[in-house]
């Protein structure tokens, strides 16, 4: 069965017109009653012809995936570990702020790109999300935050596990989902795109939906890049910013440049210099994020006073900076931390985990 959450609207007109012998207008009709209503009793919408519920009952699927661990900080961010169909399990975030609420979703299980100061990094690919999980994680948690009467999400980034464009054609649809006027209708200034730096897609965001895009930068120079993120390897900051360059920008628009600020590593007079120079004033916006410790990892956060002192140098250049809060600590909010947790504790196959180790050392851009 085809999952309800794998189509978009072109798609499903097609659908109802060629697959189900409807016509167009049946396609409006469910996206009003999934994406809007989020009613997915097929039996009770009677605007439908009693035929075609049949056909839609029968030839979609409209389940979620299942949530099964939340975790509330003190601050409000909650943390959601969901089990998809074939019981892989992946995160996502709900970070609340004065004017927004944040989803943070997942578009991979796991990432191939194995940053070094990144906790997903660490665990390499299982596989990729597919549409209607991506959907999902958006579509459970808001049915999940309504039980509770709590505040609809806002907004949303692909900041959770993975590399949004090493899933691009997935990651794509899903944004023409939330995007989709029929439907959830979410705003483009609402959904933010972050990429590690994978050139051949960025390349090819012309014919992205014109959401919001982030780059995870966190050095402007070479051989900091590359020891922080392998894939500086194949695609320096010359390639970068070359294919960063063919981002098509709506006027007012800029690119968020992602910063974290790691103890004696990217934190000096001599990384902020390099960072001064490497970006464009109008065009960029930089977001430092205090590196977030866990345990394995040998990284350390910065004093308050580097932070401070690195953010308002960056303001007093002429860029736009600001500082990250960093939020959910005490739930182990950052990124795959807290699958791991899960997993250690979780008995896999012996099979299973062959498998996994196999994905894990396959990397993208090798
Ligand atoms: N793979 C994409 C998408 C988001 S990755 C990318 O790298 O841009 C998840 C986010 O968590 C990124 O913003 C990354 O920079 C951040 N992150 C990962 N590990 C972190 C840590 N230990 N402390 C703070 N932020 C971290
Ligand atoms: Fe992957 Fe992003 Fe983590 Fe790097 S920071 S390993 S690209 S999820």
């Amino acid at each position: 069965m085809q999952s309800i959450f794998d189509f978009n609207f072109q798609e499903f007109t097609d659908f109802s017109v060629n697959e189900l012998g409807a016509s167009k207008f049946l396609a409006s009709q469910v996206f009003d009653w999934v994406y809007r209503k989020k009613n997915f009793d097929v039996s009770t919408w009677l605007n439908v012809s009693k035929i075609n519920r049949e056909k839609l009952q029968n030839l979609l699927d409209f389940s979620l995936p299942e949530v099964i661990w939340v975790g509330e900080s003190k601050d409000g961010t909650r943390k959601f570990l969901l089990r998809m169909g074939d019981n892989e399990s992946i995160e996502c975030v709900v970070i609340p702020s004065k004017e927004r609420r944040t989803l943070c979703v997942s578009s991979q299980v796991g990432c191939a790109i194995g940053c070094t100061f990144c906790h997903t990094g660490t665990q390499g690919l299982t596989r990729h999300l597919k549409t209607s999980e991506i959907i999902g994680q958006y579509m459970k948690i808001s049915l999940w935050l309504e039980s509770k009467d709590a505040l609809p999400i806002s907004n949303i980034v692909y900041m959770g596990q993975g590399e949004p464009l090493h899933n691009y054609e997935k990651v794509k649809k899903s944004a023409e989902i939330f995007l989709e006027p029929k439907g959830l209708g979410l705003g483009q200034r609402r959904i933010t795109l972050s990429t590690s730096g994978l050139v051949p897609k960025i390349e090819k965001l012309f014919d992205f939906p014109p959401v919001n895009i982030a780059i995870s930068l966190h050095s402007a120079r070479n051989d900091i890049r590359s020891e922080l993120m392998p894939i500086n390897k194949v695609y320096d900051l010359e390639r970068l910013f070359k294919a960063i360059k063919s981002i098509p920008l709506k006027a007012s628009r800029r690119i968020t440049y992602e910063y974290i600020l790691i103890k004696d590593l990217n934190d000096t007079k001599e990384d902020l210099r390099a960072l001064i120079n490497l970006l464009d004033r109008r065009e960029s916006k930089v977001n430092i994020i205090p590196f977030n410790e866990y345990p394995e990892s040998t990284f350390k956060r910065p004093s308050d006073a580097t932070i401070k002192w690195f953010n308002e140098s960056l303001n007093e250049s002429g860029l736009t900076s600001t500082i990250r809060v960093s939020k959910g600590d005490d739930i182990l909010a950052a990124c795959g931390q807290l699958k791991s947790e899960h997993e250690k504790k979780n008995l896999w196959s012996a099979d299973k985990k062959r498998e996994i180790e196999n994905l894990k050392s396959q990397h993208v851009y090798r």
